[in-house]
């Protein structure tokens, strides 16, 4: 008997979601070694952040409280949790250094509010894939 797993299209949102976040997280300061002219992308991180979190909370949560049901592996929930923490204390943190942007500037490569939103959409990514993992699992052990 298979199952249905509507939240697989969810999950694949999920991911591409939190992979565009990574790269966007990383980019800025491999640019900002090659072209240390380029600063303008600083603006954007704040608000683009909180627009990639109001797209990541419903989805993860969606997915995989309906991916939780079937699998029932309390692991995924666990590192979407976590995930989403870093994810919103990276944005908190963006958001009390928004306005001193000399430091904020200068902190920028290798920060550590960058550290935290990359191994939280990491640790999305992953909630995401063992979504499905575990889901495709239970149905091969039927
Ligand atoms: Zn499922």
């Amino acid at each position: 008997m298979s199952r249905q797993h509507k939240h697989f299209a969810l999950d694949r949102v999920g991911i591409l979601v939190s992979v565009a976040c990574f790269i966007h997280c990383l980019l800025p300061p491999i640019l900002l070694m090659a072209f240390p002219f380029i600063t303008a992308l600083q603006a954007f991180d704040l608000w683009l952040h909180v627009g990639l979190a109001a797209v990541m909370i419903p989805i993860a949560t969606k997915a995989i409280a309906q991916g939780y049901r079937h699998h029932s592996n309390i692991v995924v929930p666990g590192l979407a949790l976590l995930g989403l923490a870093l994810f919103l204390t990276s944005i908190v943190i963006l958001f009390l250094h928004h306005e001193d942007h000399s430091h904020y500037l200068k902190a920028n490569i290798y920060s550590f509010e960058l550290i935290l939103s990359i191994v939280g959409s990491l640790a999305l990514t992953l909630a995401h894939i063992l979504n499905m993992y575990f889901c495709r699992k239970k149905d091969m052990a039927h």
